[in-house]
């Protein structure tokens, strides 16, 4: 051993954002036996697997049934599709989300009408929306933000009193509950992506649309798969937005550990809130009274946000912004002719937050480490 080599620094030094290495690892047996039967059984695009998941996606959920499709952006796609969104109509939605949620609404016709979200859960500020509607609306998207679900019956009740569709975005919201109502199922449709660093993720792309309605989910089932009812028999034109077969394997297997899973993100986020209790600099994520948080990221508010961050990464702890630039402030959306000070809530989180690293097999010593290091960085 060289002099160097033992000179290495401590504990956990290096902290990844994310290890999907350790997940796989476990459960590398059963990812194989399933890789294997597909292969035998020549099943790749719908079948057995396909069908079986969705049951057992929409039973974990309580919800009435799923379609499985091709990515989140795809299940966001079908969704506002399905409920007839034409060229024009507005749809209301958050600047602070992924830009799928707004890039599928665009693409499919619709208007994007943007409100501001809540200081505590930086999702959709139910107190924002009735404003927002117009002539035009016909629906709105609010998005379970972090693993957090927003304030749904405020929305729905605004939703009902104005004849609004509501379509859930829970791709970072699986196993979530609002007062007990799992994310996804309490608007007209629900959409979930199973991006593989998603709560529950796939070994590539895949998604699903959830809902009660059999004639919507009928429409998602056509617009995935070419608008056909029948091969080759087409009413309307779709997609290929299926999910295929072997993701569809791979994610009945990682479903059953999805509870144990969200458990142990849990027990992370309260890990973190102890350890970082006494930092007065950072804001801690708060989890709703009415909210089951299931921590898809653990997002703190910090300040001198870029300064810790590099100080952070300089110590080999690696973390995220989600998101650095609010969707009104990109160029994709100069169009819609908003400024800096249109949101200010969205814009005055994106310049402090910062998500450390979480996932369910991160040990106690590493948010330790984690913590210590943030403490080190404001006492220095
Ligand atoms: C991941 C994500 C999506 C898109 O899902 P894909 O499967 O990557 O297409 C949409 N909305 C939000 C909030 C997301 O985090």
């Amino acid at each position: 051993m060289s002099a160097s080599r033992e000179a290495v620094p401590r504990l956990g030094v290096e902290v990844p954002f994310l290890d999907l290495v350790q997940q796989h690892d476990a459960l590398a047996e059963a990812l194989i036996d399933a890789l294997r039967s597909a292969l035998r059984s020549g099943a790749f695009v719908g079948g057995l697997e396909l069908t079986e998941f969705e049951r057992e996606f929409a039973t974990f959920l309580g919800a009435r049934s799923c379609v499985g499709v091709s990515s989140g952006t795809d299940a966001l796609r079908f969704a506002y599709l399905a409920l007839g969104i034409r060229p024009g109509d507005e749809v209301i939605s958050v600047p602070n989300t992924f830009i799928a949620t707004t890039e599928a609404l665009t693409q499919a016709g619709g208007a994007i009408r943007f409100v501001d979200v809540d200081d505590t859960t930086l999702t959709m500020d139910p107190s924002a929306v009735e404003a927002a509607i117009g002539s035009r609306t016909v629906g709105m998207v609010p998005v379970h933000l972090y693993g957090q679900p927003a304030d749904m019956d405020p929305l729905l009740a605004i939703g009902r009193r104005h004849g609004l569709w509501v379509v859930e975005d829970a791709a970072q919201a699986h196993g979530a509950l609002y007062k007990g109502h799992a994310a996804g199922t309490m608007g007209a449709l629900g959409a979930f992506s199973f991006y593989p660093g998603k709560n529950l993720g796939a070994c590539g792309e895949a998604g699903a649309v959830v809902g009660a309605d059999p004639g919507v989910l009928e429409i998602v089932r056509r617009l995935r798969d070419h608008g056909q009812a029948r091969k080759y028999v087409h009413d309307v034109e779709g997609y290929n937005g299926r999910l295929d077969a072997i993701q569809a394997a791979f994610l009945r297997i990682k479903l059953r550990h999805l509870s144990e899973w969200n458990e142990s993100r849990r027990r992370v986020a309260v890990a973190y809130r102890q350890a970082l209790a006494d930092v007065p600099e950072v804001r801690l994520p708060a989890e709703a009274p009415y909210a089951r948080h299931v921590y898809h990221l653990y997002v703190i508010r910090a300040e001198r946000r870029d300064a810790l961050q590099s100080h952070l990464s300089a110590r080999g702890i690696h973390t995220g912004l989600h998101y650095p630039l609010p969707l009104h402030l990109q160029k994709a959306y100069e169009s819609l002719g908003l400024r800096r000070g249109s949101f200010p809530v969205a814009e005055q989180a994106a310049d402090s937050i910062l998500s450390l690293p979480m996932f369910p097999e991160l040990t106690g010593d590493q948010v330790c480490h984690v913590a210590e290091t943030i403490r080190d960085f404001y006492s220095g």
